[in-house]
């Protein structure tokens, strides 16, 4: 998609074709009465059709005043007698920006156009120029528009890309699943070749949608942010948090055994409930979460994948919701661990809203 440019357009598809000219004997009475019939400002004067002057109001001007200063009349005055000469004139092969040059350079506002063999073929005037290049600059514009927005339709798009290949959830500014399979497949995999321990710890919010349904969406959005900001606080920098998917969250602990991991959940769930972020519709009236852990330690053979260790820690999550929420589970061989004791949330909430006391 393209529009030519003054250097590329023609003077051709500019010019004036219908020109009429005098020859240098032509009585000056006769040229002036044709400029005056044809509404012309300049006439050219043509030998054989090949320009061999001009005359053009400045002429006349000249003329004029020539005459006053004599106080005689020349009634028989000729065209070669007034006209300027040698004419400048321009070929038809020329371009619109060249004949722009040359009348700017020249200070005239005429140029007759000749072809190959010198023979008068039209007349540019420099309104015609200006008016072409001005519609040439107006095309020129709209191109320029018309392709700038299609680069700024094609930025969104690729900048739509780039958030969905991106490592962070927009919303929490947390790890998202992308980065949390990148990166618990490294963990796993390095555990692994070093017979080291490992675990997760899956979250989830307790009555998540009765709170979005009570306080609105917005709102849950915030609660959301506020629980990760939390979480973060109270982690290592080893440590990771990411988005597993809704309002569940995955905290990643490498070199940290079951043990490890459940005391860690165990402090968030309580912190949490410490938080005292008000929850209406939970029973504890206050934001809770439930989690379950996963771990890898010691039997690599029967958690081949980090796939295995998030299905281990979601399986006890299952446990904790059924079991009343706002608790962690963890399974050991055959044992489930259950952590914090349920009054340890209960306590927590009640410390901040039992009125006397001033934490
Ligand atoms: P449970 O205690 O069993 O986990 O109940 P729940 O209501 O939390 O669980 P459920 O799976 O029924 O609902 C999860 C809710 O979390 C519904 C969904 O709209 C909300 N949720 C998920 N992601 C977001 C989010 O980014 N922002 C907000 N505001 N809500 C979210
Ligand atoms: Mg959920
Ligand atoms: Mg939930």
């Amino acid at each position: 998609m393209t529009t030519p440019s003054s250097e590329q357009s023609l003077i051709t598809s500019v010019m004036n074709k219908n020109i009429v000219c005098v020859g240098p004997d032509t009585l000056m009475i006769d040229v002036i009465h044709k400029m005056r019939d044809n509404r012309y400002s300049c006439m050219v004067v043509a030998e054989n059709n090949s320009p061999v002057g001009i005359i053009t109001e400045r002429d006349m001007v000249r003329i004029l005043s020539e005459i006053f200063a004599q106080k005689t009349v020349h009634v028989d005055m000729r065209a070669a007698q007034c006209m300027s000469y040698p004419p400048i004139v321009i070929k038809e092969s020329a371009s619109l920006f060249e004949a722009l040059v040359i009348a700017r350079a020249r200070g005239i506002r005429h140029l007759p156009v000749v072809d190959d063999q010198d023979q008068l073929c039209g007349l540019i005037t420099q309104s015609d120029m200006m008016r072409a290049h001005l519609v040439l600059i107006e095309q020129h514009r709209e191109l320029i528009e018309k392709l700038v927005n299609e680069r700024t339709q094609e930025l969104e798009k690729a900048n739509e890309k780039l958030r969905a290949l991106s490592l962070e959830d927009g919303l929490l500014g947390i790890g998202n699943r992308r980065a949390m399979e990148a990166d618990l497949e490294h963990t796993h995999a390095t555990a692994q070749r070093y017979k080291r321990p490992y675990s997760v710890a899956l979250f989830d919010i307790d009555f998540f949608k009765k709170y979005n349904d009570h306080y609105g969406h917005p709102a849950g959005d915030q609660a959301l942010i506020s629980i990760c900001r939390f979480i973060q606080s109270r982690i290592r920098t080893a440590d990771r948090l990411y988005r597993y998917g809704g309002e569940e969250l995955l905290l990643l602990l490498p070199e940290t055994t079951a043990e490890g991991a459940r005391l860690m959940a165990e402090r968030l769930v309580i912190g949490l409930a410490d938080l005292c972020i008000p929850h209406e519709t939970n029973p504890h009236r206050y934001v809770t979460m439930s989690g379950g852990i996963g771990y890898l330690q010691g039997e690599p053979a029967r958690c081949a994948s980090w796939q295995d260790i998030a299905l281990q820690a979601d399986q006890a999550l299952y446990q904790a919701k059924q079991a009343g929420r706002s608790q962690v589970k963890l399974t050991l061989l055959n044992d489930v661990v259950t952590t914090p004791p349920a009054e340890a949330v209960v306590a927590a909430c009640e410390r901040r809203a039992a009125p006397t006391k001033n934490r």
